[in-house]
Parts: structure tokens; C-alpha cells; sequence
């Protein structure tokens, strides 16, 4: 832990779902909690034979907001730390640590940056994407959401916000969705060829399941990525 890493005992404030596997946490300090947009935060909970454990989560909302987070959160079948969570009240306390991770922007970045995220991988991209003034910026946003189904589509209202933009562009891959006429199945090479061929000089940040990160991440020298323009947030 660094020293900005401190532990703190916050109050569950509001819970939404989001969809039947998915909620979002609203999460209130007593006193100023300051992130990077990308950074992760730690929950300690206990599980019924007493043991504490940590279960980290990445911080979904901005930085403007010094006094609350919010963890997007998806339920996991017979998951230690999910089951605890998805029967948390609003009023419930826990300790939390924090903030923590390297996965946050470039500061001034001039390049075009496409984002790339899986489901809950979301969080962080949402945190980023509020903190960037995209209507006066350059360099152009190409955000790839690889999602199951449109029912996962989180965020969905916030996302169309950016529509209107000329340097913005989200780009949804859906699994499988008969309601689906885009792009199908994986965030693939053929899907990134398509809308984004040359990533020579784009930043790629790049959140969600340990999988889904090898897979992309194996393709995209393909594409003209070096390593030092990938950014990864894997949740291993
Ligand atoms: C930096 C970081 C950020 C993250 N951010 C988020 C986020 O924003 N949102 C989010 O939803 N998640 C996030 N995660 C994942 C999160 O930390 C948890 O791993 C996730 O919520 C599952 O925790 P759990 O305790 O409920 O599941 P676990 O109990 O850890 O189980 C996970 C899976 O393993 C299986 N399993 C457990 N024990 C066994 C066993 N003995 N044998 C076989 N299978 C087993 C379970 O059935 C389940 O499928 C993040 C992870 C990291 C590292």
C-alpha cells in the first residue's frame, strides 16, 4: 500500500440495480476520499466463519466527488464477497481501503485513445470518461464495449450523452442479441480492424475479465500498438 492508501469506515448510501445481476453502490465517507478516475478501491468483509478477506473493486464514479464513490458490481454464482454485498442495505457500514492502482489516464494526452471494456469493466472507463472535457478536446475517443446481451448495455443514458460528439464513438459489440444488427460476439481483431486499423499512435486502456484482456491483448500488435501505449486494468 502507498501512502494515499488509507482505511476508511463508510456508509452504504444508495443501491440501484442496474440490471438483475448487476448494482451499483453508492458509497459515503465521513471525510474527503481523493482517486485518479481509473483507480480501485478495497472492501474488507468477513465471511461466516468469522475470516476477513478484501475484494477489490474499481471506482465507477469521478473524482469531482470528493465525499462518495460508486462500485458497479456484478453478482457471482456462490461468490464469497458478492453474496455479502447483494444483501448490503442502504445504511450498512464497511471498511474500505484506498485508492489504489496505476490504471488512469495520461495526464494531457494528445493522441487518440480508444477505450476498451467488458461488462463491469465499465467502472473505470465511466470514472475516466467523466473527468475528460471531450467537447473541447483534439484527439478522439473510441470507446468499445463488449457487452452479452443488450440488457447488459450499462450506463446506457450516460453513454448516448456523448453521441452528439464529433471525437467521440462507441462502438458495442454484443455476445448474442437477435435485437443486435451491430458488431457480434468478441471485441475481435476483425471488429478493431474495422473502425480503429492503425493503433500506432492511440493510447489503449483496457478494463474487464482476465480473458477477455489476454485475448485483445494478444491481437492488438497487430493493430500497431506498442506495449507502452497499452494500459491494462485486469481483474485477476
Ligand atoms: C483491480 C480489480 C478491480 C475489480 N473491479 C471490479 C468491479 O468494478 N466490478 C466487479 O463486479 N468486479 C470487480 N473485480 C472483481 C472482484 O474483485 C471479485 O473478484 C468479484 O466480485 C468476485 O468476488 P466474489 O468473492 O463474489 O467471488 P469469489 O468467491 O472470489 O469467486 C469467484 C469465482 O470463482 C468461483 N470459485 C470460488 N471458489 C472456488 C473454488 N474453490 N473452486 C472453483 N471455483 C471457485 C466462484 O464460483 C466464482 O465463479 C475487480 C477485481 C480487481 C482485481
Amino acid at each position: 500500500m502507498n501512502k494515499e492508501t488509507k482505511t476508511y469506515t463508510i456508509r452504504v448510501e444508495k443501491l440501484t440495480d442496474l440490471n438483475p445481476s448487476v448494482k451499483l453502490f453508492r458509497l459515503k465517507f465521513q471525510k474527503p476520499f481523493v482517486f485518479k478516475a481509473g483507480q480501485f478501491a478495497m472492501l474488507h468483509l468477513q465471511g461466516e466463519d468469522g475470516e476477513p478477506f478484501k475484494r477489490a473493486y474499481s471506482i465507477a464514479s469521478s473524482p469531482k466527488h470528493k465525499d462518495w464513490i460508486e462500485l458497479c458490481i456484478r453478482k457471482v454464482a456462490e461468490g464469497l464477497a458478492t453474496s455479502i454485498l447483494f444483501n448490503l442495505r442502504e445504511g450498512d457500514s464497511l471498511k474500505l481501503s484506498g485508492p489504489l492502482g496505476k490504471f488512469h489516464l495520461k495526464a494531457n494526452v494528445q493522441n487518440d485513445v480508444v477505450f476498451v471494456a467488458g461488462g463491469t469493466g465499465i467502472a473505470p472507463i465511466r470514472s475516466m470518461l467523466d473527468t475528460l472535457p471531450l467537447a473541447q478536446l483534439k484527439n478522439n475517443f473510441y470507446f468499445y464495449f463488449g457487452i452479452n446481451t443488450l440488457d447488459d448495455f450499462l450506463f446506457q443514458d450516460e453513454l448516448k450523452k456523448f453521441e452528439p460528439l464529433k471525437n467521440f464513438k462507441l462502438i458495442l459489440v454484443v455476445g448474442n442479441d437477435p435485437r443486435w444488427k451491430g458488431d457480434k460476439g468478441f471485441i475481435s481483431e476483425a471488429v478493431m480492424r474495422k473502425h480503429t486499423p492503425d493503433l500506432s499512435n492511440k493510447e489503449v486502456y483496457m478494463c474487464g475479465p482476465p480473458g477477455m484482456i489476454r485475448f485483445i491483448k494478444a491481437y492488438l500488435p497487430n493493430l500497431g500498438a506498442k506495449p507502452e501505449q497499452i494500459h491494462i486494468d485486469a481483474w485477476e
